[in-house]
């Protein structure tokens, strides 16, 4: 393991000093992106690579900034987004083979925001099909593997951001996180990921899994790289109902003159329902992180979530039930896979979804729908209607009673071999207890990396109020600048474990 070095893994505020300098132009950057991109073919971390649409966009940035128009700070800078967000012109499959050819006519917000900002997209990520999953196996694309080990799945749903994020293959990626998919593939892979509060980004153009927990967000090398990309991400769009109109400066603030460490010293409670049985080497780690934090003049506290283990009975159905109805649009007559030769209608609508969707989707789908059916809703979907607002309010209970912050793993364990989870989904989403809380709550969350455990890198979560960006990252910075977690590399290829 190595200390970034090269400027391939340079901060992102290197990097903008560096196309500020002229040390680099951005289609020097893009090439450097690009040939690793290639060189890591084996991760399968991208769905697909823009090589000529970058290229000629990186030579329009450099165009642009000799003429004194580069204004944004990331104009110039690759980066990789989810396959979920519509690219006008580049294919969106949502890791699908629903829409293998799904070419968008037009861009989600988070794309339209980030290149008008001036960054230069390298390629689409790979991820779980229609972002269901923990581990990017229900890819119709393949897998990802983890760059730490590539017998060992990156985590899922946003897999293929955090891998190639983690595998220096571009500096920045967006995911979505739904239930946990920026934060566990960032715990498993060893980066950044934030998940902002709902609301924060918009979900226009961001294909629908449950429209009432889909957040888009950003994996990093840091916290402040982070910083940096969600403020250009962040902000009201009158094109998403449920796109919260709340002013964004403290984080234009943060992006513009870096993350500040918090100015005055925070209660940061430890939710205890979180700790019970955790893997001992992991409860290390987080003991390690909170020592460092207390070291900082923090205080740490014991919180209660009584409703937590409610949580994921809850979220599943929720999440299903949301996805059976954002799905039923994939009719196979407007867009999306078409059978051949249908007899009639009807035909038409269950061969196209029945060879289109993948084995998960189709499980939600059932099981979503059923949660929804006539007898069974009070029974299930109102129950978790009403087990989601015990849970959030749990979480406004802690933070009324003084807590600024709350700190809990992310994932149970490190990253798991691939295929041990595949055969049993109920035991899949298992790995997803402690991310779905906040996700419920609509709260902004966040892994950083915090150690390693079997060899492997691990995520502490931080959680925070709502709209509460600033502060978390403020503190995950602190955090960063006293430790060098974030800053490890996992080596080009590997067989096996990685040894510390
Ligand atoms: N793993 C969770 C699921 O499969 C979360 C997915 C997500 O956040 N998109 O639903």
């Amino acid at each position: 393991m190595t200390k970034s070095t090269s400027p391939q893994h340079a901060s992102l505020a290197d990097l903008v000093k560096g196309l500020g300098s002229g040390q680099f132009s951005s289609r020097e950057l893009t090439d450097e992106y690009l040939a690793s991109a290639t060189d890591a073919s084996h991760l399968n971390s991208f769905i697909t690579l823009c090589p000529d649409e970058a290229r000629a966009a990186a030579d329009k940035a450099d165009a642009e900034r000799k003429r004194g128009a580069a204004t944004h700070l990331l104009h110039g800078l690759p980066l990789a987004h989810k396959d979920i967000f519509c690219t006008a012109g580049v294919r969106t499959s949502c890791g699908s083979k629903m829409l293998e050819n799904f070419i968008a006519p037009y861009d989600a917000a988070v794309v339209e925001r980030l290149n008008a900002a001036g960054t230069i997209m390298l390629g689409k990520c790979n991820m779980d099909e229609f972002a269901m999953g923990s581990s990017n196996e229900n890819s119709h694309f393949g897998p990802v593997l983890n760059p730490w080990d590539n017998t060992r799945v990156p985590g899922g749903s946003s897999g293929g951001s955090a891998a190639a994020v983690a595998a220096g293959l571009t500096p920045v990626a967006t995911g979505t996180d739904t239930g946990g998919s920026i934060r566990q593939p960032a715990s498993f892979c060893g980066v950044t990921g934030i998940k902002p509060t709902y609301g924060r980004v918009s979900r226009y153009g961001m294909i629908a899994f449950a429209s009432s927990l889909d957040q888009g967000g950003v994996f990093a090398r840091s916290a402040d790289d982070a910083a940096k990309v969600l403020a250009t991400m962040a902000g009201f769009d009158e094109r998403d109902s449920t796109c919260a109109q709340q002013n964004t400066d403290a984080l234009q603030q943060a992006a513009q003159q870096g993350l500040a460490v918090p100015k005055n010293s925070l209660t940061i409670g430890l939710p205890k329902e979180y700790f019970q049985d955790l893997n001992p080497a992991l409860t290390q780690r987080l003991d390690e992180a909170r020592s460092l934090l207390e070291a900082q003049g923090h205080t740490v506290v014991d919180v209660e979530l009584p409703n937590t283990k409610f949580a994921n009975p809850t979220y599943y159905v929720v999440a299903g039930a949301e996805a059976s109805t954002n799905l039923s649009r994939y009719d196979g007559v407007r867009f999306g896979h078409r059978c051949d030769n249908p007899k009639d209608l009807q035909d038409l609508y269950t061969r196209s979804r029945t060879e289109g969707f993948g084995a998960e989707v189709k499980r939600r789908i059932l099981t979503g729908t059923y949660a929804l059916s006539v007898g069974y809703y009070d029974a299930y979907f109102l129950k978790a209607q009403k087990l989601r607002r015990l849970i959030q309010q749990d979480f406004l209970t802690a933070f009324d009673g003084g807590v600024d912050l709350l700190l809990a793993p992310v994932t149970p364990g490190p990253a798991f071999q691939l295929g041990n989870l595949t055969s049993d989904p109920v035991e899949m989403y298992q790995q997803d207890i402690f991310t779905v809380p906040a996700s419920l709550a609509g709260l902004p969350a966040a892994s950083i990396p915090c150690g390693f455990v079997d060899g492997l890198p691990i995520g502490m979560q931080l959680i925070a109020p709502h709209f509460e960006e600033v502060r978390l990252l403020e503190l995950a910075h602190q955090y960063q600048t006293l430790t060098d977690w974030h800053q490890q590399q996992p080596p080009a290829r590997t067989a096996g474990g990685n040894s510390q």
